[in-house]
This record gives structure tokens, C-alpha cells and sequence, in this order.
């Protein structure tokens, strides 16, 4: 037998289409920090410029199927456009993260081979010093204002976005393009070791845009809107500006104005019903609201995700303000939907709480195992802790091996001989399919033969009322191995360990508690806003951190 089913490719073309008609009058609004002037796009107008931008790209600039495009953009219309056009027309997005040091991003330019640049004009004080050292670079797109003297010198041709664009056809005759072709391409934030390239396909992106859209997941559906903070270079927003095709949710994007105030703002004045984005953000948001209080009622659901998202948060948000958090859990190599924390019905609001709390179930697309230390499948009982491999249709199988390969670079710390990706996290599965992190396997700290959790010393540390941030390192120590070490950041004022060592000793075993303490003014943040414990840890051996 065969199916009869007809055979039709999952592409970016066909969302945008969907998208551009469907939701012809779904809205994308950027953020111009004038609250009474937001910037407003429909989604018609987004395929209209879309099709022009192609046209542009393909015509004047020499973009062919194929060809690599590397965007350094906030989350803006604009990059909407770089979004649906590019992978349409068969060529892949690069998204350029602009927090990374300039090493990595002149490595990721050059690896990636990116021959065209769509920058904004804010962002140029970024690319300009690095141009020099790009010679492969032929066009730099400039869209927005910013100071253009900056390129003066650069060998690569320099355009105004607004004006290449101008007067091109509105329509485009989208290539038919096989499904597992390349649409995007997003190197890893390097959190824990050099940026590695994760290549979506059309239909990696297509399956994965249709969960985010799920009840279970993000719950989108026409007439939502949806501040989509998480960085358009970070693992593709999470998905959204492709999911907003789909079900014609209208996208709030906050351009570079990511400060609370102005988040704060937006909420208050665009109504958002959901917003996406790290925890650091939103503990931000908090401390803005307590200060300057906004009507932020609108706003009913977050999905916190990134990295664990500490209780005191979650309660904070739920409590003082009616705002549910959803926690997720993913990464650049899995699309990033990877978990999402839905209790299971028929629970009161206190038993719900430990579902809340963990990092959720997996959807049907992501399968999951939990690997033992020994190399063995651990059991799915709530306990025996394993590092999480998965594999799915949006998960990785490799990473890109740079131009001219042909394979993908499969490194045997992160794939497992039989094709799963090593996920590097460490953690417990119930028998329900409920995720509990516990760790990165490179922030564990290992103490005496056990394991201390870093991330339920620092969850514990945050909710004391005197500790703003924290963050716990292992350091190492002759007799145990291991030990950890607390770095506190007190609200006001000089923080008291001992009362800090009574608190935890509340809930934790005396072994596990931290007997090194320190002050520090903030907890370094990675490009992406995550707590960066590789810099605590350098500054610990290097002695400057005691
Ligand atoms: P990087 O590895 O550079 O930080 P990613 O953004 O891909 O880049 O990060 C993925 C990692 O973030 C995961 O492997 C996990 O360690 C962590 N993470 C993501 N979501 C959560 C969460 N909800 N709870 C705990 N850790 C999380």
C-alpha cells in the first residue's frame, strides 16, 4: 500500500503566504520609546516588503538560493521581513547576536560566510570596526538611522534599506524548495564553550512554529498579542515571528529599548495577553513595578525559559501581579521548544505548584531518555537523576561544519553514537513525563562523591528578602573536591551570610550548604542575559573574586 495523501513540502514560503493573506490584518508593532508613536505593520504590508526585499536582494545584491545573509537587528518589522524573505526565497537567515564579544561575532561572520549584512543603523558602531577584517562581506544593508560615516572606507557596498527596497514589485514568485532545505542558521550563545552553528530547516521550523502555537505550549491564536522580548538573534525567537504566521497573533517587538521602564511601558499601553523572555527580564520588570507602578493587567501569561526560572519570581508575578508564568525549557540546538510546565487538570492552585516549578512536559514531537553516569537509561521515577538526550524533528543532528562542507560536525560530547543530542543538563523525568533540572552538568557541583545543585542554592538565596541576585559556583577544595562557593548581590546594604547559611540550612542538608561567601555588585550576564558562572569561576582562579 501507499499513502494517498499529496506530498507538500513545509516551507517558510508557504507560512508567509498563509500569513500575508489569512492575516493580512494581524499587526507587527516595534517599539519607538514614544508611547503615544508605536510603529505598526500588517501583516499584508510585511509580505508586500518581504517580496520587495527579496526582489532587492536577488537583483541587485546577487542573493541567490543558497546564499548566506547574516542579520544584526534588534526586534523590529524589519527583521520580520529579513525573516520571511530570506528563507523564502531559498536563501538562509543568519542571525548576527549583537551582545557577543567581537571575537566570536567576527568567527561567526567568517564561518558562516555571510557575503551580505542587513544591519541597523544603531548597531553600526558594532559592525563598522569588525568590516576590515571581513573581506568576504560584498553588501551592508543599513536599515534605520544611525551614523553612516562610520562605513566610510569599507570596501563592501553600502545600501539604505528603505530606499533598495523602494518601487520593487510587491509580489514574488516564491521558489518551490524542498522541505529539509535550509532556512536559518543561529550559532549557540557560548555559554559554555566556543559558538557552535545549529541550521534550521523549512521544515524544522514549520513543525516546530505549529507547537509553539499549541495550548500546551505558547496558546497563540488570532487577536492575541505577544511581547516577544527574547532576542530575534537568540535561537530565532523562540519561534514566534514564524509561529505568528501561522495563527495571525499580533507581534509586539521592543527594538533596542529592553530596559524595564520601557518594557513596563509597553505593557501598559500595547495590552499585550503574553510575553516571552529569560528570567533576568522580568526580575527586572518586577523591581520596576514596585518602584513605578504601571496597569500591566493585560498581561496574564509569561513563558519564562533560558534558565530556570527562580520560585520567588514566579510566586512575585503570579501574586502581585495575576501574571501566570509557563516554564520552558530549551536550547539553540532543540528550536528551543523543549518542555513547557502545564499542570495537569484537576489540581488546586498549591498542588499545581511543583509542575509549575519544574520545567514541564515534553510535547510529542520531542522525545526524551535520561542517560547515568555509568552510560545506562535511567528510569522515568522522579529520582534517579541522568544527563537528558532528545531527538525529534526540530532537534539537532550536528552542527554546521563551515563553508564547503558536506557533513555536519557531530563532536561526541554532544550527539550520542546513535544520534541524539547530549543536552549537557542534568536532571530527573516523573513517571508523567515532568522534567526537573537539577543542573548543568558543568555547574554541578560535585562535593565528597555527591552532587550539589548550583540552581536550587541560588533559587533558595533569591527568595531571601535581603539577596537581590545570586549565583553559586563550585570551587575547588582538597578534602571534598568541590565546595560551593555563594555570590550574593544584597538589595541595600552588606549582606549577612550567617543569617544566609540559617535560611538555606532550612531547607538543605549541612553538607550542601556554602561555607565561601562573597559580595558582588552584579551577576555577569551573557549575550543573551543568562547568569555567565565561566566568568565568576575565571575571576575565582585568578583571584579576584575571594
Ligand atoms: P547557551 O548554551 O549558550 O546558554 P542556549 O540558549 O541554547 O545557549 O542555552 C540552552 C541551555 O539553557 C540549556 O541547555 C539549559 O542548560 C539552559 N536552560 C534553558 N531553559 C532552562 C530552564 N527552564 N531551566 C533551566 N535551565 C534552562
Amino acid at each position: 500500500m501507499f499513502s494517498t495523501m499529496q506530498d507538500v513540502p513545509l516551507t517558510v514560503a508557504r507560512m508567509l503566504r498563509h500569513g500575508s493573506t489569512i492575516h493580512a490584518t494581524s499587526t507587527v508593532t516595534t517599539w519607538t520609546g514614544d508611547p503615544a508613536a508605536p510603529h505598526r505593520r500588517t501583516y499584508a504590508e510585511i509580505g508586500r516588503r518581504s517580496a520587495q526585499l527579496a526582489h532587492a536582494l536577488r537583483d541587485e545584491l546577487g542573493v541567490t538560493p543558497s546564499s548566506v545573509v547574516g542579520t544584526l537587528m534588534w526586534n523590529n518589522a524589519e527583521h520580520v521581513e529579513a525573516y520571511c524573505a530570506l528563507p523564502a526565497m531559498g536563501a538562509v537567515l543568519h542571525t548576527l547576536n549583537l551582545r557577543l564579544p567581537a571575537h566570536q561575532l567576527r568567527f561567526v561572520i567568517q564561518h558562516a560566510d555571510d557575503r551580505v549584512i542587513i544591519v541597523n543603523g544603531s548597531v553600526l558602531p558594532l559592525l563598522a570596526p569588525l568590516l576590515p577584517g571581513l573581506d568576504r562581506v560584498e553588501h551592508v544593508v543599513v536599515s534605520g538611522p544611525g551614523d553612516l560615516s562610520l562605513l566610510a572606507g569599507t570596501r563592501a557596498r553600502v545600501h539604505d534599506y528603505e530606499e533598495l527596497i523602494a518601487g520593487r514589485p510587491t509580489t514574488y514568485d516564491w521558489p518551490q524548495l524542498d522541505e529539509r532545505a535550509p532556512a536559518a542558521l543561529c550559532y549557540t550563545s557560548g555559554t559554555t564553550g566556543d559558538p557552535k552553528g545549529t541550521v534550521y530547516s523549512h521544515r524544522s521550523i514549520y513543525l516546530h512554529a505549529m507547537q509553539v502555537n499549541m495550548a500546551e505550549s505558547m496558546a497563540f491564536t488570532t487577536g492575541d498579542t505577544s511581547l516577544a522580548l527574547v532576542p530575534m538573534f537568540h535561537v530565532l525567537s523562540w519561534g514566534m515571528p514564524h509561529a505568528a504566521l501561522l495563527s495571525g497573533f499580533n507581534l509586539l517587538l521592543p527594538d533596542r529599548f529592553l530596559q524595564p521602564g520601557p518594557i513596563a511601558d509597553m505593557i501598559a499601553t500595547e495590552r499585550p495577553r503574553h510575553a516571552a523572555a529569560v528570567p533576568t527580564l522580568f526580575q527586572g520588570l518586577l523591581h520596576e513595578l514596585a518602584e513605578r507602578p504601571r496597569d500591566v493587567s493585560a498581561l496574564t501569561t509569561v513563558t519564562i525559559g533560558g534558565s530556570a526560572c527562580p520560585e520567588p519570581l514566579m510566586r512575585a508575578l503570579d501574586e502581585r501581579h495575576g501574571i501566570r508564568v509557563a516554564h520552558a525549557w530549551g536550547m539553540t540546538e532543540t528550536s528551543p521548544l523543549g518542555t513547557t510546565s502545564q499542570p495537569p487538570p484537576g489540581l488546586t492552585p498549591e498542588e499545581e505548584w511543583p509542575y509549575r516549578l519544574s520545567q514541564g512536559r515534553f510535547p510529542a514531537g520531542v522525545e526524551a531518555r535520561l542517560i547515568g553516569p555509568d552510560g545506562t537509561e535511567m528510569p522515568w521515577d522522579g529520582s534517579s537523576a541522568g544527563e537528558l538526550e532528545v531527538r525529534g524533528p526540530w532537534i539537532a543532528g550536528g552542527y554546521w561544519a563551515g563553508a564547503g562542507s558536506t557533513e555536519p560536525e557531530r563532536p561526541a560530547d554532544r550527539f550520542s553514537p546513535d544520534g541524539w543530542l547530549r543536552t549537557g543538563d542534568v536532571g530527573t523525568i516523573t513517571p508523567d513525563g515532568y522534567l526537573r533540572l537539577t543542573d548543568r552538568a558543568k555547574d554541578v557541583i560535585k562535593s565528597g562523591g555527591e552532587w550539589i545543585s548550583s540552581v536550587e542554592l541560588e533559587g533558595l538565596l533569591m527568595g531571601h528578602p535581603s539577596v537581590r541576585e545570586a549565583a553559586v559556583v563550585a570551587v575547588p577544595d582538597e578534602r571534598w573536591g568541590e565546595r560551593p562557593l555563594a555570590c550574593v548581590v544584597p538589595v541595600a546594604g552588606e549582606a549577612d551570610y550567617a543569617a544566609l547559611r540559617a535560611h538555606l540550612g532550612e531547607k538543605l542538608a549541612r553538607w550542601q550548604l556554602p561555607e565561601h561567601w562573597t559580595t558582588i555588585e552584579e551577576v555577569p550576564r551573557t549575550s543573551v542575559g543568562k547568569y555567565d558562572k565561566k566568568v565568576l569561576r575565571a575571576r575565582y582562579a585568578e583571584g579576584t573574586l575571594t
